[in-house]
């Protein structure tokens, strides 16, 4: 059995230590490239086809073509995943992810490079936010409009995101940043979109100012089956300060309870609210593992 795992780069499925990328690539020097990351639950992959599907979407918006169809990068996906599936133990998963760099000046034009690696989730160092929920921190900096680059794309600079997160962890090493939009209406943050609940109902930022989550997709889903009324709306810090209830959702948190947010509580700060606690169960039948309780288990170990 191999120890290592592997990645997809330019055509080859090779050992991580050998997947390396040039110094001249676009992705390295300026952050000109696009990624797309989903997961698997119980080993089995999630929603692969709408991640390619929002990939691809991305892609175009930066104009980059990979050289690969979606099938292609599908059957790859697969390959790379199935290579790496006995390197984790029956209780993990993994991150799939799929990248692609305008890459590297070869005789005047770009050729793309295309990555597919997988990674484990981090269960142990999250697992504390099942428990306690999520202190949501606001920092001063604000989400990328999509005047300047839209936030609907999934692409690999991050800096804005980076800057929050560094803001946010100065205040509290364990705060979860939720940045505003240029608005001053929340957005979300970095690897995740912000729901609150309000009389029952969910609102959620729209479309236009945040990464269109397939897990906020999922939840949306889910809710509608229920029966539970979704907003997208301007939410601003009133709306979230009186809050019945809040959650982060993301394709590894699934849905992950907010217990405060900038040091206020939600409600009395105490977590999962009920709204919330229906939608995950209903989010752990569709996926076929207790989210949660996948969680919660690190913190006996
Ligand atoms: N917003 C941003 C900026 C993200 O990077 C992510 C993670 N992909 C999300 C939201 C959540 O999206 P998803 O549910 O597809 O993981």
């Amino acid at each position: 059995m191999a120890q290592e795992r592997v990645a997809y780069v330019n055509g080859k499925i090779v050992p991580e230590s050998q997947a390396v990328v040039s110094i001249r690539d676009r992705g390295f020097l300026q952050g000109d490239a696009v990624f797309d990351t989903t997961r698997t639950f119980g080993h089995r992959i999630f929603r692969l086809d709408e991640h390619l599907d929002r990939f691809f979407l991305s892609l175009k918006y930066m104009r980059i073509d990979p050289g690969l169809s979606k099938q292609e990068f599908a059957r790859l996906t697969m390959e790379v995943l199935e290579a790496n599936l006995p390197l984790i133990n029956d209780d993990d998963d993994y991150w799939v992810s799929q990248r692609v760099s305008r890459g590297v000046m070869v005789d005047g034009e770009y050729k793309p490079t295309v990555v597919i690696e997988c990674a484990p989730l981090p269960f142990d160092v999250r697992a504390k936010y099942y428990r306690d929920g999520l202190p949501v921190v606001v920092p001063s900096v604000r989400r990328t409009p999509p005047e300047a680059q839209s936030p609907r794309a999934k692409v690999h600079n991050y800096v804005n995101l980076v800057q929050a997160e560094l803001e946010a962890k100065a205040h509290n090493p364990d705060a979860w940043p939720i940045l505003l939009d240029t608005n001053g209406n929340l957005a979300e943050g970095p690897g995740s979109n912000i729901f609150v609940v309000r009389n029952g109902e969910l609102l959620t930022p729209k479309e236009q100012y945040v990464l269109s989550g397939i897990s906020r997709r999922v939840t949306i889903e889910i809710a509608q089956e229920l029966g539970i009324a979704v907003h997208e709306a301007d939410i601003d810090l009133y709306d979230a300060y009186t809050a019945d209830e809040a959650f982060v959702t993301s394709t590894s948190f699934c849905i992950c309870p907010v217990s405060s947010v900038n040091g206020s509580d939600i409600g009395d700060g105490s977590v999962p609210g009920p709204v919330t606690e229906r939608l995950t169960k209903a989010y752990s039948g569709m996926v076929g593992i207790d989210v949660e309780a996948q969680y919660l288990a690190r913190l006996e170990r």
